[in-house]
């Protein structure tokens, strides 16, 4: 069984955002970029099924600029057994990434493709889900159990009501959510394997793919600053600045 991993390089998510003078985006020139997180979820998921003896080749694809090598090496590093890159300086969407993802699955034919829920740069939670409609596979989304039995994926959701399994017939796309695992960090010694494992490097017109934008950002900005809390003295305190300050009892 092979699967193949989305990965996306984001902004670290300790760093602090900043928001650009002119309002046009987040300031990311000389900002700390990491793996996003639920894509670490992602990538242990992959090595974890490897090492259970249910996945005999893992890749790992990302796309964007020249530095997204660095987060294909840190996965190579976890375990993965080898890395895409697909490089682009362009600003690309979901809807950009999902294509580019639909014509290295049919390249790759993967029995499954585990991707993050989210990157926690745009929020988008829209790449897996249009991806496995590209394809025509089976998706479970912000999946936060997965086991294989032969051509099937057992996936728990955490949904409104509780939680949801449900049985995905394989190919199919799986999205991580947080409780999925706990990423490893990567040794040494695998950091130094790492650089010894390929990676294919490709770019979107190679793909005959158009990463045309369909959205125009118009403005971005800070969220309204919040007024530092106060320690009351007691209960009637409370209500007091409750009924009379704040006016939210009567
Ligand atoms: P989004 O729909 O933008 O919130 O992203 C959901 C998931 O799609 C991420 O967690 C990644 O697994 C994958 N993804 C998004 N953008 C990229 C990218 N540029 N390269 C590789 N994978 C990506």
């Amino acid at each position: 069984m092979k699967v193949l991993v989305a990965v996306k390089r984001v902004i670290d998510y300790n760093v602090k955002i900043r928001v650009k003078s002119d309002n046009s985006g987040v300031e990311a020139a000389n900002v700390k970029m990491s793996m996003n997180p639920f894509d670490e979820i992602a990538v242990e998921a992959a090595i974890l099924l490897k090492e259970a003896g249910s996945v005999d080749e893992a890749a790992v694809i990302s796309i964007g600029p020249t530095r997204c090598k660095e987060t294909i090496r840190t996965a190579l590093a976890m375990g993965i057994d080898r890395g895409i890159h697909v490089e682009t300086d362009a600003r690309i969407e979901p809807l950009a990434v999902a294509k580019i993802l639909k014509i290295v699955a049919d390249k790759e034919a993967p029995d499954l493709v585990l991707m993050g829920k989210q990157a926690i740069d745009d929020d988008s939670n829209q790449t897996g889900q249009m991806l496995a409609a590209f394809l025509g596979w089976a998706q479970g989304c912000f999946v936060s159990k997965l086991d294989i039995a032969g051509d099937r994926a057992t996936v728990t959701r955490e949904v409104d009501g509780g939680r949801e399994t449900n049985v995905l017939k394989m190919p199919a796309v799986v999205t991580t959510d947080l409780r999925l695992n706990v990423p490893r960090y990567a040794t040494l010694p695998n950091i130094m394997k790492a650089k010894k494992k390929p990676i294919d490097t490709l770019c979107p017109e190679d793909l005959g793919v158009d990463i045309g934008p369909r959205l125009t950002i118009r403005s971005v900005i800070e969220p309204p600053r919040r007024d530092a809390g106060v320690i009351v003295g007691g209960v009637s305190e409370l209500v007091d600045k409750l009924r009379n300050e704040a006016k939210v009892i009567q």
